[in-house]
């Protein structure tokens, strides 16, 4: 028997539900209560610091060395009331995740005390010693100077005893090293032209920001479970397991009433992420057993991020205090759905207004119709960098699965907008537009307020939806920093909005009227970009002919999909923004190329070990143990009447034997390619080569081992299997 197992599956069965703490008073009394938010600067700051801080936050103004003293003494000041001990500089590196370096409030007072100390120079920069973060060479180790620089649009926030200060990451030549300092880049474009184009319809508008509203997927597992299978401990997923008999065939999770342990851990998390000001609103069961999702209300799009991966985090740390671990990869476990991490985007103006929600009168119906054709535009001109934005190892496995956004870019509108931009489209002409025209066009933008009305149109599989008053980029994975397509999406469309201020511009120049200029480049724009609107099914193979068709791509790998950073045209779109240097995007691409390599190096070494050194033994064992039985049968009743005998034994043997064969040859097969493989010296043929080479081979050996599961007797299999790990709660 299988000791590991069984112990594990019986550590489960005595698991009760832990009593969480539900607070007693209500969440607006303790919500934002461990972040550094406005009501606490007005309280703890001065009236000067505290009009800097905030202008800072809005204006990105800088913040001058008294004032940033200042803050430093509010900020100890209310972290020690809260019992800390620590400050970290909280920042994002490439790896994906976020990192921090705790240093103590304490400094020697050279009289055998110490005092706490924390003056402006701390909170402002650091210098982590931190050569051993990704930066694709950007930084050689022997100088490996690299800053983390306060970024002061996020609240500083408490994680038990440390005080965390989000911040940039970069070199000491000033190349970023991390997520963050893009994305705020991307957002200083997408604001500069959007409220340019603003300035068509409303001179008031002086900024626009990026909103970003997450939905986080995430599966849970019992931690026993979790810890008897090397797979999840060490790449996340489940990388062997027959399908359970039952798996979400009947779709009786979605949105089914939540398991009691779950609960309590949920209750947990959400208390916790409330009193670090993260506003999540929504939980639920998703589609497949286990799976779950948490959803916050939206904010402004770097906070919205900085919060996602705080509660990434957060989310892993209350599950162990609940005895269960998180799975936040893509696709944990092969034929049911995997993890995403929608982000709901808009753009939003200083005077309140959603500049993708459908307009109420004919001047507000044309702003939304600007900033939605340019969207679309965008889509369409840059589809292949979104792609790159949301490439990985993980999502690999999800993008183009069934029940998940195809790895073709295209965006759904729904049939009411669909309508309004063929008719808009009808009516273009090539000279002045006539009388008749124009009341036609403005006859059909004056039905843009039904298309509030029509929430019910909703597509599922599309990978990036307009849903209303806003667009939902629904491919992103669930491991994803959302940084990463947030600065893609608000970069191509801060250069549309560009181009388009250009040439609505140049009409003007030529007599056109503004708002016949307006409409001329949106009718132009709805044409070219038409290729990229698809209100079919995304999940059909029949899209995949039909976008080959349009000439759309299809990028299904990581490899292929990061190509498109070496094209001298997406060099030159984020150069000319200000928001990457050559320089960083290959310093990037090689990043992530070297990442996606060495996940699939750890899953083929850990999945060669589990057969070699787990599953073979096994499955040898019990073949032992019926070559014993058959041989006691011949000895007792002699050869012939034994051999009719054992003959359910002798089947089992023969079904044994076919599969070890198969999977000892699929296991040769993977270590040899892998040694292959792992010699090839340019990392984009080795990336290439374990896209191509190595995961088919892996995909081969796991269908051989799930066939020998089906035939070992259960007791033997050396692992959780996947109906224990789903349907265990
Ligand atoms: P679902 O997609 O599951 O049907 P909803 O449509 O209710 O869910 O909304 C999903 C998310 O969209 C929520 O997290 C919400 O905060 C976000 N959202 C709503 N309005 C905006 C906006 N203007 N900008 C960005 N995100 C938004
Ligand atoms: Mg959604």
């Amino acid at each position: 028997m299988s000791t590991y197992r069984i112990t594990a599956i019986e550590d489960v069965l005595e698991r009760a539900p832990k009593a969480s703490v539900p607070p007693s008073s209500k969440i607006s009394e303790y919500y934002g209560d461990l972040a550094f938010t406005v009501s606490a600067m007005r309280e703890y700051l001065t009236e000067e610091a505290y009009e800097h801080v905030t202008s800072a936050m809005v204006d990105g103004t800088r913040i001058d060395r008294k004032i940033a003293d200042q803050v430093a003494s509010a900020l100890k000041e209310w972290a020690m009331a809260r019992g800390a001990t620590h400050y970290t500089h909280w920042f994002q590196p490439l790896t994906g995740s976020t990192a921090e370096k705790h240093d103590s409030f304490i400094q020697p007072d050279g009289q055998g005390g110490a005092i706490e100390r924390f003056d402006g120079s701390l909170l402002v920069q650091q210098e982590p010693d931190a050569s051993s973060f990704p930066n694709g060479g950007i930084r050689s180790t022997f100088e490996a100077r690299g800053y983390t620089l306060w970024d002061p649009s996020s609240p500083p926030f408490l994680i038990g005893q440390t005080l965390c200060i989000p911040t940039i990451f970069i070199a000491y030549t000033g190349q970023s090293l991390d997520n963050k300092a893009p994305l705020l880049k991307a957002l200083n474009a997408v604001d500069k032209a959007a409220t340019e184009v603003c300035q068509y319809f409303d001179k008031n508008v002086t900024k626009v920001v990026a909103t970003l509203g997450w939905e986080q997927e995430y599966f849970l597992v019992d931690k026993a479970l979790f810890n008897a299978r090397p797979d999840l401990s060490q790449t996340g997923r489940a990388l062997l397991g027959a399908a359970p008999a039952k798996g979400q065939q009947l779709d009786d999770n979605y949105f089914g009433s939540i398991p009691p342990r779950v609960m309590a851990f949920m209750q947990e998390f959400e208390c916790e992420s409330h009193k670090l000001g993260i506003p999540v609103t929504t939980r639920h069961n998703e589609v497949a057993p286990n799976q779950f999702e948490v959803a916050p209300v939206f904010e402004e799009a770097n906070l919205a991020n900085d919060h996602n991966l705080l509660l990434m985090d957060l989310l892993e740390r209350v599950a162990q205090r609940h005895d269960f671990r998180v799975l936040l990869h893509e696709k944990p476990f092969a034929g049911l759905n995997g993890s995403g991490k929608h982000n709901n985007w808009s753009l939003g103006t200083n005077t309140g207004v959603n500049l993708l929600k459908p307009g109420v009168n004919p001047k507000t119906n044309l702003r939304f119709l600007t900033f939605f054709v340019n969207t679309i535009a965008a889509i369409h001109k840059h589809a292949d960098v979104l792609r790159a934005a949301i490439a990985g190892a993980g999502n690999d496995h999800r993008l183009g699965a069934n029940e998940a956004p195809p790895a073709i870019i295209s965006a759904f509108i729904g049939s009411k907008l669909t309508e309004l931009l063929d008719a808009v489209e009808a009516n273009v002409s090539a000279g002045k537009m006539s009388p008749d025209e124009k009341t036609a066009v403005k006859l059909e933008i004056g039905r843009i307020p039904e298309v509030l009305l029509d929430n019910t149109d909703r597509n599922r599989t599309s990978p990036f939806a307009f849903t209303g008053n806003k667009f939902e980029f629904r491919a992103v994975g669930s491991t994803a920093n959302c940084a990463v397509p947030m600065t893609v999406l608000n970069t191509i469309m801060a250069q549309q909005l560009k181009d388009f201020k250009v040439a609505v511009d140049a009409r003007i120049a030529q007599g056109d009227k503004k708002d016949e200029a307006l409409l001329k480049e949106i009718q132009k724009l709805i044409k070219e970009s038409k290729s990229i609107r698809f209100e079919g099914n995304g999940y059909g193979q029949e899209w995949v002919e039909e976008a080959a068709k349009r000439g759309l791509s299809n990028l299904l790998d990581t490899p292929s999909a990061l190509a498109v950073w070496e094209q001298k045209e997406t060099v030159a779109l984020f150069e000319g923004l200000g928001v990457l240097s050559a320089e960083e995007i290959e310093a990037r691409t090689e990043v992530e190329l070297e990442n996606y390599v060495m996940k699939l190096q750890i899953e083929a070494r850990v999945l060669g070990d589990m057969v070699t050194n787990q599953v073979l033994p096994a499955v040898m064992d019990y073949q032992g143990d019926l070559l014993a039985n058959i041989q006691g049968f011949m000895d007792v009743y002699g050869d012939s009447k034994a051999e009719g005998m054992t003959k359910p034994q002798r089947g089992i043997l023969e079904e044994l034997s076919a599969g070890l064969s198969a999977t000892y040859a699929s296991l040769e097969a993977l270590r040899n390619e892998r040694s292959k493989v792992n010699d090839i010296e340019n990392l984009q043929e080795k990336a290439k080569a374990y896209a191509h080479v190595v995961k088919p081979l892996m995909d081969d050996l796991r269908v051989q081992v799930d066939q020998l599961e089906k035939v070992t007797e259960d007791g033997r299999w050396p692992f959780p299997k996947l109906r224990e790990l789903l349907f265990t709660r």
